[in-house]
């Protein structure tokens, strides 16, 4: 697709630039005091056939930078003093010598370097320096730069009709409007009726409706985000939906995203900050779901980005060793002690995935057992089913999954004992290990029935299998622990994402020293990763982490309790069953107690759809899957909760009403 073009008044203070992929912005950058502004291409005309550049104050370093230009050009670069320097090199400019206090010493310099057709770039106040400066020193005024003050350029009509061309027009502010309108009050007319446009924010938007101005996109917020939500594509949610299935398998590159289960089309997210998401359509989402886990603390954490920020300053990914990778796992270790080495990878699968392949090795043995409706991930062993009544034999869940695969998972019940006890009796001396969700959140929040873990860890010991925790979900979230440390088990590996990641992608397993010994490249278990340990995902998650204070997991309980007092109190005598550990809670559609997977299969699916759509309609973000857990986060407030609770409620209650 062609560049599309934007044409963006903003003031001179506004130094951010909007990045539309797709999109070519043509910045008009409006003087401080009402000046004529100047167009990025009338700049650039400036420069043509110069040989340097003077940049005479911060100021107008400032003004400078904010042109769009830097990347096309390569004039060297002279300042007057440090600050300029500096202002000029944050924004990316390479300027070579800060040469002193004023024009004098920026023109003495331009005399030693032989140069003969500057620009100076300076306020307005310096250019009688730099003019007395040069005729001090012979120099032909005749020769004299332009000044590239903003009061001493023309813009006429027709410079502001050639950059706008056919393209759009955003405006950041009233003032720009306001601008516009006096410059040139027929060409403001012509736009109006002929340019679709975007404001920033509502103040702007009413001014334009009020000067006539038709089409105006949507108004979201004072900042550059709502420019991508007005013209990220200039598309809705539905208009992305159907273009992203042209090229993505379902339009989603994660099932769940989908929102099939709840008769939905899925939203897209335009921003996300603490509790709230907001969606391309201009819509503000209460999110109870933190990406699936990662965000206990909210969104757009600036403890994250900043560490983020960092590293990418250093590199993004080496594919060798660096100190974040170290610090993250000591972190993990130090606060998961029956973690004596850990492993990073790029995602729970892979996690999980290569935990089995640990357990298998080092026990020798084939096969395992995992529970119906826990799931580990999308690696082949765990995509299987129970065989019909046999526990013994599982049989792939996903075609692509061979039978051969499937045989060596072994499907038990949750809080089942006996059931796990038939898997070692069905399979004896070849089960590797056990893996579990110790507290279930991927058929719903369920709790580990009194003694179901303990008997896990005692069936394990004596048939010389191990225990994986899998707590790609709990890790971090239940307890500094996880559920290892809350319930007080030990598990011989265990597996962590979501949370230790930061919002970035990363996960590990670690645990027993004598088993994690085997791994490549002291063991003969091979296991690695291109983008393992990846820096930046390190930085992020241990600046997390550092934020998860027990102080952080008080106030979780605390909102957590609060919710679940409130719910229980409106949903009493109704089919419907609250069910939560700390953060992680489901409503469930079913009388409850969920205590295992067949009780999770006899929920009212339907209802829960409509649960679904209605709680969305008033603004909550829930799974769109009965069988998920929702996450309450340190971001969201007492409100959020009661609304949470009070909508819950009532929206449960009427889709108990309703069919279809
Ligand atoms: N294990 C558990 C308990 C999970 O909840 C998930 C994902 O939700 C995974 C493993 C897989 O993690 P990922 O989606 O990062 O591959």
């Amino acid at each position: 697709m062609p560049d599309r073009t934007l044409v963006v008044f903003r003031s001179a203070q506004t130094a951010e630039k909007p990045d539309l992929p797709g999109w070519k912005i043509l910045s008009v950058v409006l003087g401080e005091q009402r000046e004529i502004p100047q167009a990025a291409h009338r700049i650039a005309s400036l420069l043509e056939g110069r040989d340097c550049v003077i940049v005479t104050s911060p100021r107008a370093a400032g003004w400078l930078a904010r042109q769009d230009l830097s990347p096309a050009f390569r004039l060297p670069v002279f300042v007057a003093g440090p600050a300029t320097a500096t202002v000029l090199s944050e924004n990316g400019w390479d300027a070579r010598i800060p040469t002193g206090t004023g024009g004098a010493e920026a023109v003495a310099l331009l005399v030693d370097q032989d140069f003969s057709r500057p620009l100076f770039v300076g306020a307005q106040e310096t250019a009688g320096t730099v003019e007395e400066a040069c005729r001090r020193r012979g120099l032909d005024l005749d020769h004299l730069p332009v000044y590239a003050t903003l009061p001493r350029v023309d813009l006429t009509d027709s410079d502001i009709a050639a950059s706008v061309g056919d393209g759009h027009i955003a405006f950041l502010a009233p003032t720009a409007v306001r601008f516009l309108r006096d410059l040139s009050p027929a060409l403001f007319a012509t736009l109006s009726v002929s340019r679709p446009a975007a404001a920033a924010g509502l103040a702007t938007r009413q001014i334009l409706s009020e000067l006539g101005w038709l089409d105006i996109r949507l108004s979201t917020g004072p900042d550059f985000r709502s420019l991508t939500a007005s013209f990220g594509g200039t598309m809705n949610s539905k208009e992305l939906f159907e273009r992203a299935q042209k090229v993505i398998p379902g339009g989603v590159h994660s099932p769940v995203r989908a929102f099939r289960n709840v008769g939905a089309d899925p939203f897209y997210v335009e921003s996300a900050s603490g509790s709230r998401l907001r969606t391309v359509d201009g819509k503000e989402l209460v999110d109870w779901i933190g990406s699936w886990g990662p965000m206990i603390l909210g969104h757009n954490l600036s403890s994250v980005n900043d560490a983020v920020r960092r590293g990418l300053e250093t590199g993004s990914s080496f594919g060798a060793c660096s100190l974040p990778e170290v610090l993250l796992s000591e972190e993990i270790c130090r606060r998961n002690p029956w973690v004596e080495m850990v492993r990073l990878v790029s995602s729970g699968t892979e996690a999980t995935m290569s935990a089995l392949r640990l357990a298998r090795g080092y026990t020798g043995r084939p096969a395992f057992v995992k529970f119906r409706g826990c799931y580990h991930g999308h690696a082949d062993s765990f995509l299987v089913a129970a065989g019909s009544g046999a526990l013994t034999h599982g049989h792939p869940s996903s075609p692509g999954v061979t039978p051969d695969t499937a045989k060596d998972t072994v499907i038990a019940e949750f809080n089942d004992l006996d059931s796990v006890k038939a898997a070692f009796d069905g399979r004896p001396g070849e089960i590797a290990c056990i893996f579990v969700e110790p507290i279930p959140g991927n058929m719903g929040l369920i709790p580990p029935a009194p003694g179901f873990l303990e008997g896990l860890r005692a069936l394990c010991d004596r048939h010389g299998a191990l225990l994986i925790l899998d707590e790609v979900m709990t890790g971090f979230r239940v307890g500094p622990s996880g559920a290892a440390g809350l319930l007080n088990i030990k598990p011989d590996l265990a597996t962590y994402g979501k949370i230790i990641g930061g919002g970035l992608p990363l996960a590990a397993f670690g645990g027993r020293r004598d088993i994690m010994e085997k791994l490549s490249p002291l063991g003969p278990i091979y296991q690695a990763g291109t983008l393992s340990g990846n820096p930046l995902a390190c930085a992020a998650g241990l600046a997390l982490l550092h934020e998860l204070t027990p102080a952080v997991y008080e106030r979780l309980e605390e909102l957590g309790a609060r919710l679940e007092k409130l719910v229980l109190g409106g949903i009493e005598g109704k089919p419907l069953c609250f069910q939560r550990i700390g953060s992680m809670a489901t409503l469930f559609f079913h009388d409850g107690p969920v205590r295992t997977y067949a009780d999770v299969a006899a929920c009212d699916n339907a209802a829960y759809g409509r649960f679904f759509r209605k709680m969305l309609e008033r603004g909550h973000f829930l799974p769109p899957a009965q069988f998920e857990a929702f996450f309450v986060s340190s971001a969201h407030s007492q409100a959020d909760i009661e609304r949470l609770a009070d909508d819950m409620v009532s929206c449960a209650t009427e889709s108990l009403r309703e069919v279809g």
